[in-house]
């Protein structure tokens, strides 16, 4: 479903056949649908759920993916219409966190925001069995009487307070992990060892690029979302300055809010840095909106006052006009391949020059 244009909605639906694919799944059928607002029953509209079902049946597909965030109603009501599992994007790119989460860090904040989206959606089907057992619903408390009260929703209550006392916990985790990571930071800052972030768009070419420029062995896959944790690598310039560079967490469009909080303190790691390199793929088929929705989310870190060196990447893959469109647009870009290894000298180069440079202090201090 989309409110935008189709073009839009193809991007969108695009990455979300990616996502599906990185999260294991085998993507069968694409369906878009235009309106100016989601069915409120089953986020669809009606002709088109019959649609769905008929593509359902033909593909024999076991899961739909709905390019948007469902309430808990419009998931089941879609689901007893169609008979297959739906999952919604939000849920997509929890699992997809799920798998890639290494860090405790990471591991901690996925399952915080993956108990944080379960929470309502227990709500929504403890409102579903109260009314089937006729009890009073919300709270279960005293109100609803001995007997009006399914076995399902005293359990219900029991889990709801489990996950409550479990996202309490985490968050005390994840705030204790944060100012470890601080200590850490605080070291390099002392230590006055220039740090350059790669940030940018999910699949650009992040840990590709760090390995060309590092050598490192930084797991590279053909996945979205590779890169959950942050990682980085020590190197040496030219002029045997030694500096870091840092692979970030992979950006993607219409990230689900509870994902944006839950992932802040990785983030929030680009804001130390020297320099945003910031890496686009410029043979996605809308690098300029990529480089949109990576800007507002630095922004939203406080990384947007950084110097940012802005990098193309596989312009080995990027059809030609492409290319001489983004040169004049980004006449200060840097076009490389980490594939190819094209321009990757150049970028190097550029980095190195626009390090901070070195304390001015001791050249000063004229006898
Ligand atoms: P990240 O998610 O931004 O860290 O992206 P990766 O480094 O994991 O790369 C994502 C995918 O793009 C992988 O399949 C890479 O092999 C591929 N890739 C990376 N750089 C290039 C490039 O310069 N050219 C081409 N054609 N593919 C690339």
């Amino acid at each position: 479903w989309t409110s935008g244009t189709v073009v839009d909605a193809e991007n969108s639906l695009t990455e979300l056949a990616a996502l599906a694919e990185t999260a294991g799944s085998q993507v069968l059928e694409g369906l878009i649908q235009r309106r100016s607002q989601p069915d409120a029953a089953t986020f669809i509209g009606r002709g088109k759920v019959d649609e769905l079902k008929a593509a359902v049946e033909s593909t024999g597909a076991d899961t739909v993916i709905c390019d948007g965030e469902l309430s808990p109603s419009q998931l089941r009501n879609l689901e007893q219409k169609i008979k297959v599992k739906v999952v919604d994007r939000t849920a997509l790119i929890l699992d997809i966190f799920a798998q890639h989460a290494k860090s405790k860090e990471g591991k901690a904040q996925v399952e915080l925001a993956q108990l944080q989206y379960l929470v309502p959606r227990l709500r929504g089907w403890g409102e579903a069995l109260s009314r089937q057992t006729g009890g009073s619903g919300r709270g279960g408390g005293a109100g609803g009487g001995v007997g009006l009260r399914g076995p399902g929703e005293t359990k219900l209550e029991t889990d709801r307070r489990r996950i409550r006392t479990r996202i309490a916990k985490l968050k005390r985790e994840i705030t204790a992990m944060g100012v470890i990571r601080d200590t850490k930071r605080a070291g390099r800052r002392r230590n006055t060892v220039p740090s350059v972030a790669i940030a940018g768009y999910t699949n650009a070419g992040k840990s590709s690029l760090l390995n060309r420029l590092t050598g490192a062995g930084v797991l590279v896959e053909d996945a979205l979302f590779a890169t959950l944790d942050t990682a980085t690598r020590r190197t040496e310039a030219r002029d045997g300055r030694v500096y870091t560079l840092s692979d970030t967490v992979g950006f993607v469009r219409h990230l689900p809010h509870q994902l944006v909080e839950a992932f802040r303190s990785t983030l929030e790691e680009v804001a130390y840095a020297d320099l945003v390199v910031h890496v686009v793929d410029g043979a996605h088929p809308d690098p300029e909106e990529q480089v949109r929705a990576v800007r507002e989310v630095l922004a939203e870190v406080g990384a947007d006052r950084l110097p940012e060196l802005l990098v193309v990447n596989k312009a080995d893959a990027a059809p030609q006009e492409m290319l001489l469109r983004l040169k004049r647009e980004w006449p200060d870009a840097v076009f490389v391949s980490a594939r190819t290894g094209e321009g990757i000298e150049e970028l190097r180069e550029i980095i190195e020059s626009r390090l901070p440079v070195p304390a001015v202090e001791v050249l000063a201090r004229v006898p």
